[in-house]
């Protein structure tokens, strides 16, 4: 829709379609040079977002320089952060409390952030550099940013969807941009390209001046301006970015044709895991966008209801998960993916579960597309679309601005959740495309090792290709006819009952409203908050149960009884409740070291039904079944692959083990799993009901009489099963060691040789988690955040992984650093302790309305409040109740002190806690080595080791743990008047 404007414009949309909950206002424009955007008005918002997507990624690479467009987005982003007069683009942003990124994928480059509202015309104007200022690749930023391209490829070497993708596109039909390997890295970008006599920083240059255009970008804004303002500022940013009049990149050419199909591939991954991937070849699913049969496809193939695929597999115990995926890596083309997580028997059996798989596929093809379930799930998406839980600012954006390349301005907010006519021919034609002859079949299993002849070359993935049997294919083919064995087991999903149909806003009247959560039942069993929360304004509700117990703190053994028992369980309900989680109700259920925990939230309607049916099933549940195996495989394997995980990753089981109370160690509990055999369960789940506390969280659109009447009927059927509460001695919660002031331990552990990655982490160890100290401790993050990134990272390089962030744990709190990169955790360590000791200048140097600048941030991380009511409820039950410190008005008492701060208290809390010369300060690290880690820095040129401190290492965790400590649980929270203490 066109309107006459002063702005000079191509187009200009007033009509974006929007739910009718949604208070946003919306524009969207076509600027002279073709750049779409859409305008987002929200006088709310605390905090405004902008993302830039250009349609332009790896696929779009020069065969000859793999990772480009990779290397380009780095390039563009260090550029922007170097201009303004050394005032960089991410300082600004982290000074504001924001965050800033960009990634590339196959087909876009997106660069996005978020920042407080008032500074966003100015983060937008250095944001617009980006796009509109000519770049000049300076030749030294290319070699620092070569090197953590080239980091971010290393570190994703043992991540295995990433090794899955790289034999993916191995695979793929020779030629096809599909197959080139997207990150690059110093090879691909540096020492091949020089050895064939190519100049990288002309092809950057190229690259940019053939692709950055205008025509083929999209921006999305969101702050609290109005959109007149919002125009205004946006034309006179974004009309000056260059329009070369290209169109939007597109590939409909499929990488995987007949000559790719019939494959049967086999890869080694590096961890303990079984998985059997069937995968068809589709066309991009985009232009039926409101049709939706890719969608009609995955909800019937990833069904756990009665007569689905996944229903008879378990049954058998060959399968232990299943999941679909109908992506379309690149514009243009698509497939469809269904992922099976086998268990050791089911990997036995590979050929007869693509049987079945088939089997059900037959069954869709011959009773034909269904209306009803297609009408379900319109239905379904119809009510998310209604009542949309709203994301984030920055998630918006960036989502949002991706899609705007392909999909219709006025329709960009219902992408996803409007569908409009059932069309039974374009259902049938993506279903009739998911035939034998155009499947292919990839295992990933450690068995593989013994076959795989193949090495792919940028992770080094073994694996193995080879032709589907004719005959194999027959059978297949067979089993898509209604003779199929399996054909008579196979039915569509029954009915659902769960759709929710009344979506009425428990409205209380102002005087009535509540501002914290309420206890609404306090006795020995069961204790019950209840919140309204009248800021949402959603037809749903969050209900979270604690079932306490001391059992798994026992031993390992009951420690382990308890997390299969629950393992079991939940697969127990799974057919059963399906169709809830279709309907928009999630639950989960989940073993912690205090018991179970579950949670049930979504619209509210069926949501105490859903509830009760859990806690009920619980109750009756009868563990003889034949799931032990599988559940008891899977959680096996989850310990074993921990040790697997990326180093960093580690890092907060290892602090767990060394400062909390009590830890089992996963040998320990590996060790003891040897033990445990069917017949435990029973045993452990009739002790484990015997005596419980019961915490709960009832949160949302419910009304508390509603609340506490629940709270009695659940009470009534613990006690009617002869649940009794536990004695006050068995009910107590771990706590943490406090290391003596003035000393500084390290624990070291060497890592195997499949690591090429070593990490060092320090937690600078604060106390008590006293209203004072958390303050300073976050406002004490906030300031060293961008500059510790920018040290440790950037300028030294000491890893692609360098993270500062605030460590709350069992009622302390400190500053955790973790650095990840080839260099030996000593050195790395030294050089943390530098940046440490330069602090002190930093701090003492910084201006004032610099430190208002980051006490703003922090006010505003206490003040915006998550979008999303599970993300809300999820923080609230993390942050007070789980810890039972229930301090419902910690951010308001918080904001009052965070006002009184000034740069003098920031450096008495520097000089007591993270000084190097501090003889109150608590330090605990962590080395994880590799055995190839590198003794010597070659970026640090002064060649300086840092500050040399003194460690004291821990060589026996228990023998040292028995030595120290322990840190009271609740501390005296609100002792407001020893502030004078910081002076
Ligand atoms: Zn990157």
């Amino acid at each position: 829709m066109k309107h006459q404007h002063k702005n000079p414009l191509v187009a200009e949309y007033h009509d974006i379609i929007k739910p009718d909950s949604d208070n946003k206002n919306y524009r969207g424009l076509v600027l002279v040079n073709k750049l779409k955007v859409l305008l987002t008005s929200d006088p709310t918002a605390e905090k405004a977002a902008a993302s830039m997507s250009v349609a332009v990624g790896s696929m779009n690479d020069p065969p000859h320089v793999p990772g480009l467009a990779h290397l380009c987005e780095h390039m563009l982003f260090i550029e922007t952060t170097k201009t303004n007069g050394g005032k960089g683009y991410s300082k600004f942003i982290s000074e504001n409390g924001g965050g800033c990124n960009a990634f590339t994928t196959r087909d876009q480059t997106n660069y996005y952030f978020d920042i407080a509202a008032s500074a966003f015309n100015d983060a937008l104007t250095r944001f617009s550099k980006f796009f509109t200022t000519p770049p000049e690749f300076p030749d030294n930023a290319l070699q620092q940013e070569l090197k953590i391209v080239t980091s971010e490829h290393e570190n994703k070497l043992t991540n295995e969807a990433w090794r899955k993708m790289a034999v993916e596109a191995v695979t793929a039909k020779p030629g096809h941009p599909f197959g080139q390997f997207s990150t690059g890295n110093e090879e691909t970008l540096w020492v091949e390209p020089n050895a064939q006599g190519i100049n990288v920083l002309e092809c950057l240059r190229n690259f940019h001046s053939q692709f950055y255009s205008a025509s083929i970008m999209s921006l999305v804004v969101l702050s609290k301006e109005p959109l007149d303002y919002l125009e205004e500022l946006v034309v006179n940013l974004f009309s000056g970015v260059k329009n070369l009049n290209i169109a939007t990149p597109s590939w409909p050419n499929n990488p995987y044709g007949p000559v790719e199909c019939q494959k049967w591939i086999d890869i080694v991954p590096l961890s303990e895991v079984r998985d059997l991937y069937v995968c068809f070849p589709m066309p991009d699913s985009r232009p039926w966008f409101k049709t939706f049969p890719h969608g009609y496809l995955t909800n019937l193939l990833g069904h756990k209801g009665p007569g689905s695929v996944f229903s008879l597999l378990s049954r058998n115990e060959w399968v232990n998960n299943t999941y679909l995926n109908s992506s379309v890596p690149g514009r243009g083309f698509g497939y469809l993916t269904i992922g099976l997580t086998l268990t050791v028997e089911g990997l036995k059996h590979v050929e007869e579960i693509v049987e079945i798989v088939f089997s059900y596929i037959g069954m869709l093809q011959s009773k034909g597309p269904q209306k009803y379930f297609w009408q379900e799930l319109k239905d379904i998406l119809k009510i998310q679309f209604d009542f949309i839980d709203c994301e984030s600012g920055i998630d918006f954006v960036q989502r949002t601005s991706n899609l705007l390349h392909v999909y219709p301005m006025s329709e960009i907010l219902t992408i996803g959740y409007i569908l409009d006519n059932f069309d039974e021919g374009v259902i049938k034609k993506f279903l009739s495309s998911l035939t034998p002859e155009f499947c292919r079949i990839m295992v990933v299993a450690k068995k593989n090792d013994a076959i795989a002849t193949q090495t792919e070359k940028w992770y080094g993935v073994k694996y193995q290709v080879q032709p589907i049997n004719p005959s194999l294919i027959n059978k297949w083919k067979e089993a898509c006819t209604d003779s199929s064995k399996y054909a008579k087991q196979m039915t569509h999903p029954p009915k659902n009952l769960f759709i929710p149909t009344k979506f009425d806003l428990k409205y209380i009247p102002q005087p009535e409203m509540q501002t914290e959560p309420r206890r609404i039942s306090q006795d020995q069993l069961i204790k019950a908050w209840f919140y309204q929360d009248c800021d949402l304004t959603v037809p749903k509700a969050f209900i979270r149960f604690e079932l306490y117990s001391f059992l798994p703190m026992v031993d390992p053994f009951t420690y382990n009884c308890n997390h299969i028992l629950s393992m079991m369980f939940k697969e127990s309900i799974a057919e059963e409740l399906y169709s809830a989680i279709l309907a928009g109700l999630n639950y989960t259920i989940k073993g912690t070291m205090y018991g179970m925990e579950i949670t049930v939230d979504g619209y509210d309607e069926r949501l105490t039904v859903l509830t009760e049916t859990i806690l009920q099933r619980l109750l009756d549940f009868d563990p003889n079944s034949n799931m032990f195996k599988a559940k008891l495989e899977s959680y096996e394997n989850g310990l074993i692959n921990s040790s697997n995980l990326q180093p960093y990753t580690q890092i907060p089981y290892y602090f767990s083990l060394l400062t909390r109370e009590k830890r089992f160690t996963d040998e320990e509990l590996l060790t003891s799993l040897k033990e445990l055999t069917a017949d435990a369960i029973p045993e452990y789940h009739k002790l484990f009901m015997k005596r419980l506390n019961l915490e709960c969280l009832i949160y949302g659109n419910l009304s508390e009489n509603e609340a506490i009447h629940c709270c009695v009927k659940w009470k009534a059927k613990f006690q009617n099963f002869g649940t009794k509460p536990l004695i006050p001695s068995q009910s107590i919660r771990l706590r943490e060691v406090q290391l003596p002031a003035g000393t500084s331990w390290v624990y070291k552990k060497m890592l195997g040789n499949e690591n090429q990655r070593s990490c060092c982490a320090v937690l600078f160890q604060v106390g008590s988690r006293r209203l004072e100290d958390n303050v300073l401790l976050e406002l004490f993050d906030q300031v060293i955040y961008e500059p510790c990134f920018n040290q440790l990272r950037n300028q030294e390089q000491l890893g692609y992984i360098v993270r500062s962030s605030v460590r709350k744990s069992n009622g302390t709190q400190g500053l955790l650093i973790i650095v990840q990169g080839l260099l030996k955790p000593q050195l790395v360590h030294a050089r943390i302790e530098s940046f440490f000791n330069n602090l002190k200048g930093c701090l003492q140097a910084m201006q004032e309305d610099i430190l208002t600048r980051h006490k703003s941030a922090v006010a505003l991380r206490k003040t915006d409040l998550p979008k999303k009511l599970l993300t809300r409820a999820n923080r609230l039950w993390n942050h007070e109740i789980y810890t039972r410190e229930y301090n419902f008005t910690r951010n308001k008492d918080e904001i009052m002190f965070l006002q009184t701060l000034d740069a003098n208290h920031l450096i008495s809390f520097y000089n007591k806690y993270f000084n190097p010369a501090s003889e109150d300060r608590k330090c605990i690290s962590i080395y994880l080595e590799s055995p190839t880690s590198q003794g010597t820095n070659p970026t640090i040129r002064n060649n300086s080791l840092g500050t040399l401190i003194l460690h004291q290492e821990i060589t026996d965790v228990t023998d040292w743990k028995s030595n120290m400590t322990l840190s009271p649980l609740f501390p005296i929270l609100k002792s407001k008047n020893d502030t004078k203490t910081l002076r």
